[in-house]
């Protein structure tokens, strides 16, 4: 609050020594006096200022105390203002009722006691100042609450406008995923139909061809097939984008215990050991069985795929319970990834070698993290090259096994 502003104290009297008493009185009260010598001169002064009291003497000449103070009270803005009559000793008991219903708060009898003069005003001022900081106050706490409802508002726009664009880029995501979906379907048809004639030029004509010519057709044969599996593995990826996923509770031991019977053959061959330990009592998590399957499966291919030659596969699996969430841990003894790579693995058609020396398109690890967050779940890595990998991925979990 700053500092207490000048209450306004109207001092009407026709008597201009009187005026100069009730000056020197009411000086101390450190206030700004107003003078009026007539009622009509009192009304000008109350239609443009506000006064904290209004001291009417009620003998004067042309228009009384009286008359003048019902006009003031007629007044919009000196309707509720305090007005003391000053009267002389002679006043009768009626004229002062009449004081009262014209709007009289209080009466003083001339000559008046200057103390009590003082003090009555004091009271006066004292209500004004604090009507008038209450209206501050309540004029700041407006102004606090349109600046509140204007930031809401802001707010809300802003939230709509990023609603918007999550809709439109949502829709553009499907559209574009759609797009990919047939372009990618239709690609199939003129690829098999390449691999088909060169398949035959090298089958039927094979005599006629000399050994390069031999060569070449075998080449355009392995490279349709190369596109065709990236053909493919776009497609499927495009389908877990679009596919229905609802999700159930789901025993991570059995899941394991599914690919481990999957891929047991193809371990066998590349003398893999892979270990999983999975408590019983983990609890279940919140997935799309097959997508999960899926995710995982990628995870130990690789595992078994990227180490360095000569050096044998060995792949542990374990469960760890992180709050609210459920993570799988899939450590291998490979090659290891750079941290600067770490992220961008897990996009479409990102490799790090060619695919002489690790074969691949380039699409599992994007298909695990597209699975992951289907299944509102998240995936990662941590490695060091030459020192191995782990990958986790991470599910809401569900209840425990009963
Ligand atoms: P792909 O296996 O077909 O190459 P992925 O999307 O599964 O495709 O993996 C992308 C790349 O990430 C791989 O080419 C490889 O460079 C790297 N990577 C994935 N898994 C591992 C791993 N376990 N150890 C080392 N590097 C890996």
């Amino acid at each position: 609050m700053t500092a207490k502003a000048k209450a306004n104290i109207l001092l009407v009297d026709d008597h201009p020594e009187s005026l100069l008493a009730l000056e020197a009185v009411l000086a101390d009260l450190g206030q700004n006096l107003v003078k009026a010598d007539s009622g009509r001169q009192a009304l000008r002064c109350v239609l443009n200022q506000d006064f904290a009291v209004i001291l009417l003497d009620v003998n004067m000449p042309g228009m009384d105390g009286f008359e003048t103070a019902a006009l003031i009270r007629e007044r919009e803005r000196s309707m509720h203002t305090p007005i003391v009559f000053l009267t002389g000793r002679d006043q009768s008991e009626l004229a002062v009722f009449r004081g009262y219903s014209v709007g009289a708060v209080d009466y003083l009898i001339k000559p008046f006691a200057p103390e009590i003069l003082k003090s009555k005003v004091a009271v006066f001022v004292d209500l004004f100042q604090m009507r008038e900081k209450a209206r501050q106050q309540a004029n700041q706490l407006v102004a606090i609450n349109q600046n509140l409802e204007r930031e809401i508002a802001e707010r809300k726009r802003a939230e709509a406008e990023i609603k918007r664009r999550a809709d439109e880029l949502e829709a553009a995501n499907k559209e574009l995923e759609a797009f990919s979906y047939s372009v990618s379907h239709d690609l199939r048809t003129p690829l098999r139909a390449m691999q088909g004639f060169a398949q035959a030029l090298n089958e039927d004509f094979a005599d006629r061809l000399g050994p390069v010519a031999q060569d070449y057709t075998q080449r355009i044969v392995a490279a349709a097939c190369r596109m065709d599996s990236l053909i493919q593995d776009l497609l499927a990826y495009s389908r877990l984008s679009r596919a229905q996923m609802l999700l159930q509770p789901l025993d991570l031991r059995s899941i394991m215990a599914q690919i481990q019977a999957q891929t047991e053959g193809e371990f066998r061959e590349r003398e893999a050991v892979v270990e999983a330990a999975i408590p019983e009592a983990f609890p279940h998590v919140m997935a799309h069985a097959t997508t999960l399957v899926q995710v995982v499966t990628n995870l130990l291919t690789n595992a078994v795929k990227f180490v360095a030659s000569g050096v044998r596969p060995h792949v542990r699996v374990w469960a760890e319970e992180r709050g609210e969430w459920g993570r799988l841990w899939v450590e291998d003894n490979g090659i290891g990834i750079a941290p600067e790579h770490q992220v961008r693995i897990f996009r479409v058609f990102e490799r790090l070698h060619g695919s002489e020396t690790y074969p691949g398109t380039g699409i599992g690890l994007a298909i695990a993290a597209k699975g992951m967050e289907r299944m509102g779940g998240r995936a990662g890595v941590e490695s060091t090259p030459g020192k191995g990998s782990k990958f986790w991925i991470e599910l809401p979990k569900g209840d425990r096994p009963s």
